[in-house]
């Protein structure tokens, strides 16, 4: 939509304190979230003009925030209403909203002191995202297990949302050389963990399974570990090494950026006749239908784009 001038129908950004399309949204090369990968962030969702589970992505940004000592110049509920306003802006109805918040630039010319600098707060709206696209998506997504470790939760806590993805790059060039849609990483002690983007899960024997190490605290996954409870179907978080993957009847990834979504290949091992398996395809159903249903959902007021 047009505003004040403005095209935000490719998306609408917030970056230094002002609101501009997300084409020309900037940040400085000095910005250490930049330079270091001193950041933290979120995304959250908006579909169909509502946003999902806005309040639990809130709250992991802040939980995020307070890991990495990073502190905003807005509090949560400016945060929201930035966010809010950057979908308003963009006048997009499914959408991927991201809220970032970098250690900034040292006020101090030449400091080596993270104290020193003045944290930077970006937010943007911009078109939704499938991490897996949605035809991949109904063949069942191809995922290589690979080489590379996952890096240790000692040094990078998996569970703070973070730009470290070196170790995912490299499982995703790995994947994409062998002619994979994606990767899923082990921990250097070969336990499953996450992929580039997403959480896992495998189904043996009607029980659902997700990795209890090395990965975010997803709140897809959780949105399903609630769905499975309340279809009762048995769901745990556990320990999972390459052989359960290769003896999975099912698998799938979940993700804010594409919600549920089937694999039919892993590490060479074809499952349920090499498509979406009936449970993840229940699963991904249930997802989609009760987020049309209003579940955990506020609605974008996008008349707020108009003053
Ligand atoms: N793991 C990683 C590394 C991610 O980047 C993401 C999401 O972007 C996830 C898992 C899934 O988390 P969520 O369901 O909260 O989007």
């Amino acid at each position: 939509m047009t505003t004040g001038g403005q095209d935000f129908s490719g998306g609408a950004a917030f970056v230094g304190g002002a609101y501009v399309p997300a084409s020309e949204a900037r940040i400085s090369v000095l910005d250490w979230g930049f330079t270091r990968s001193d950041v933290t962030y979120d995304v959250v969702h908006v579909r169909d003009g509502g946003f999902f589970r806005l309040a639990d992505h809130l709250d992991r940004f802040e939980r995020s925030l307070a890991a990495m000592r990073l502190a905003p110049p807005h509090d949560r509920a400016g945060i929201a209403t930035i966010v809010a306003r950057c979908v308003a802006l963009s006048g997009l109805r499914d959408a991927y909203v991201a809220m970032i918040c970098t250690r900034g630039r040292p006020r101090v010319f030449g400091s080596r002191r993270p104290a020193d600098c003045d944290n930077a707060f970006v937010a943007y709206a911009i078109p939704w995202i499938d991490v897996i696209p949605p035809a991949v998506q109904e063949r069942g997504a191809h995922l290589h297990i690979a080489s590379i470790p996952r890096v240790g939760a000692a040094s990078v806590d998996p569970t703070v949302k973070n730009y470290q993805w070196g170790d995912l790059t490299r499982g995703l060039l790995e994947a994409h050389d062998q002619g994979a849609d994606t990767a899923v990483l082990l921990d250097a002690e070969g336990f499953v963990t996450e992929g580039p983007g997403f959480n896992v899960f495998t189904v043996r024997d009607g029980v659902v399974s997700t990795p209890d190490r090395g990965s975010l605290e997803g709140i897809t996954r959780w949105s399903v570990l609630e769905l499975c409870e309340e279809i009762g179907l048995p769901a745990r978080i556990a320990p999972l090494r390459r052989e359960d993957l290769l003896q999975a009847d099912e698998m799938f990834c979940t993700t804010t950026a594409g919600g549920v979504m089937p694999v039919s290949r892993v590490g060479g091992h074809i499952m349920a006749n090499d498509r979406p398996g009936p449970v993840s395809t229940r699963l991904k159903s249930l997802y989609w239908e009760k987020h049309a249903a209003g579940w955990h959902r506020t609605p974008v007021n996008y008349a707020d784009a108009d003053h």
